[in-house]
């Protein structure tokens, strides 16, 4: 049996893949660029992708 293609990264559940956002304070700097911060996803730390953990929060079936 052949495996056409290597299995997905496991995608972060806790942000979906989307690991970090760009949040708009309001208002503009001297330079006139739109104020940001960028916040990341402490679940997989701004990577995007779960880890694969043995002992899993509530997953020991
Ligand atoms: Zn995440």
């Amino acid at each position: 049996m052949a495996h056409p293609s290597a299995p997905p990264p496991r995608i972060c559940p806790a942000c979906d893949g989307f690991a970090y956002v760009a949040v708009t304070l309001g208002g503009r700097d001297a330079r006139g660029c739109l104020r940001t911060i960028t916040a990341h996803c402490p679940a997989c730390q701004g990577t995007g992708t779960a880890r694969t953990r043995r002992n899993r929060e509530g997953a020991r079936a």
